[in-house]
């Protein structure tokens, strides 16, 4: 389980959380839903210690609060960033190789042929693609490579930095298909979305985040109903 007290995190003098409370109990999937530059990058950033941030993250009752990166993926959790941040020049099955290296130290030789197995049975598109360089791939294609790479890393917690920003609707409904089947493996999901109605549809527990600080949480069911939240964020049903 992930639970994060009192989180502040800061760019320089500007303070981007201001005091966040938040859990991910494990096999849930908790959505953080949110406007532009409400902090919901900084918030997955200060769990993986790539932002300055003060507070305490504790991960199994593990403190975790100031483990570097290379620690926290080490600890089982995993983020996909925004923007996916593939490896261009790298074939899919390079991608995904590289995502071994959290647990795997150096690619060195081939035993991780299972875990690549299971990336392949869930993106079946991954499979066909294997040798093609990563900048050739369709945006959908790309999405699906840097979660499969998350996966390598034998996630405990998979982190998604808006997996549908910039795909059609369709590949986003297929998309977040798979993530609902990757959290019923019994992978805890964090995930960060816009789309405030998809995110609470697919979602156990949600945190409205507004200018770094969680303005409502709850289960997600019961907030999609909230006069609140369908005000400020989901528009009319
Ligand atoms: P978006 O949906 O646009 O990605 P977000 O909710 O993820 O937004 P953050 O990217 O976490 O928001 O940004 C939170 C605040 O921190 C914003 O005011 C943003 O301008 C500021 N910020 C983010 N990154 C930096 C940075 N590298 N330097 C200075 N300020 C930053």
């Amino acid at each position: 389980m992930l639970k994060i007290r009192n989180l502040h995190a800061y760019y320089g003098a500007i303070e981007a959380l201001k005091g966040v409370d938040l859990e991910v109990p494990d096999g849930k999937m908790c959505c953080i839903i949110g406007a532009n530059g409400a902090g919901k990058t900084t918030l997955l950033k200060s769990i993986s210690g790539m932002v300055r941030h003060s507070g305490e993250i504790l991960w199994n009752d593990q403190d975790i609060t100031k483990a570097g990166p290379g620690k926290v993926n080490k600890a089982g959790i995993i983020h996909v960033p925004e923007g996916r941040l593939t490896f261009p020049g790298l074939t899919v099955y390079q991608n995904l190789e590289v995502g071994t290296i959290s647990w795997h130290g150096f690619i060195s030789n081939k035993k991780y042929d299972k875990e690549i197995e299971e990336v392949f049975t869930l993106f079946p598109k991954l499979r066909e693609r294997r040798d093609q360089m990563a900048w050739s791939l369709s945006g959908g294609e790309q999405q699906m490579l840097a979660i499969g790479r998350g996966l390598m890393g034998r996630p405990k917690l998979l982190m998604l930095d808006e997996p549908s920003m910039g795909l059609a609707p369709l590949i986003v409904e297929e998309l977040f298909k798979k993530i609902v089947e990757i959290n019923k493996l019994g992978i805890s999901v964090l995930l960060i979305e816009q789309n405030a109605r998809l995110a609470l549809k697919v979602s156990d527990y949600a945190y409205i985040l507004e200018q770094g600080q969680i303005k409502f949480h709850g289960e997600s069911q019961a907030l999609s109903n909230d006069p609140r939240l369908i005000s400020a964020y989901l528009g009319s049903f």
